[in-house]
């Protein structure tokens, strides 16, 4: 049982609970109760949990009022919104003069200490493709002036907090433009910009990617998702969309090959491909 593990292992539980300050997140970790941290923290007679409760504790209460305090380049000057998970925001001052709304708990760990311009001067990659293309994503997800945005945010489509306050985090996951003529795609079009889902492409493979889509109870479906949902490579689904072969038989013979499936189908009508 992991429950037991834990109590034993007092410098894990500091560890976490000094990094996320959050005895569920601890809990969801180290795969035991919540309740089994809570106990272990109360009843500890160990000086060192001791003291990291009490930090988390401060921590804490510093959340509640930030306003006036310094973190890095920034300066608390407000109150900002509070976010559907009830996660609370700051109003800072940048030392450059730009203000933006912070998550409280990106100032306390240390994640946010400077604006975006300055991280990059600081980092020198304010000029790179990789900032512009960055940019160009949080302003036409999060900006509702922004014309593109009835394409993106206004869709659904989001960048996910991490990359939208962190160009940095988004640049080491998704590393420099291979060259000119790739541009950032979703790997799934059905999600976001988000961890996980983006990469760099070429036009020529946006392009199949959306333009090849079956129509599933009148959705469509893009290549990649049908090419995630069936375990056969994209390149495949592409060429037998070509082909005219439809939805059910991709399904039905997923384990021929895309030659075998060609020679297959090349004697058939297939009319609910659509492209
Ligand atoms: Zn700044």
């Amino acid at each position: 049982m992991p429950a037991k593990k834990v109590f034993e292992d007092n410098d894990l539980i500091i560890l976490l609970y000094e990094t996320n300050g959050n005895i569920a997140e601890c809990a969801k970790t180290l795969g035991v109760a919540k309740s089994s941290i809570h106990s272990r923290i109360q009843r500890t007679k160990n000086p060192e949990l001791t003291k990291a409760y009490l930090k988390i504790q401060k921590m804490k209460e510093d959340a509640a009022n930030l306003l006036n305090k310094k973190f890095g380049h920034r300066l608390v000057i407000g109150k900002g919104m509070t976010d559907e998970n009830g996660r609370q925001f700051w109003v800072c001052e940048c030392k450059c003069g730009d203000i933006k709304e912070i998550p409280g708990s990106y100032l306390l760990n240390g994640r946010s200490q400077r604006c975006t311009k300055c991280n990059l001067i600081k980092h020198g990659m304010k000029d790179t493709p990789e900032y512009f293309v960055w940019c160009n994503i949080v302003q036409r997800c999060c900006n509702k002036n922004n014309p593109e945005y009835h394409n993106y945010g206004g869709r659904g489509i989001t960048i996910c907090d991490e990359y939208r306050y962190d160009f940095l985090k988004f640049f080491t996951d998704i590393g420099k433009r291979p060259s000119e003529n790739f541009s950032i795609g979703r790997i799934d079009n059905e999600k976001g910009y988000e961890v996980g889902n983006i990469q760099w492409e070429t036009s020529e493979e946006q392009t199949n990617n959306r333009r090849i889509t079956l129509k599933i109870d009148g959705k469509n479906i893009s290549c990649i998702t049908l090419s995630k949902k069936l375990g056969i490579d994209r390149e495949t689904i592409r060429r037998m969309a070509n082909l005219g072969c439809n939805m059910n038989e991709l399904e039905r013979y997923p384990t021929l090959d895309w030659r075998q499936r060609r020679d297959f189908f090349k004697q058939k009508e297939c009319p609910t491909f659509s492209k």
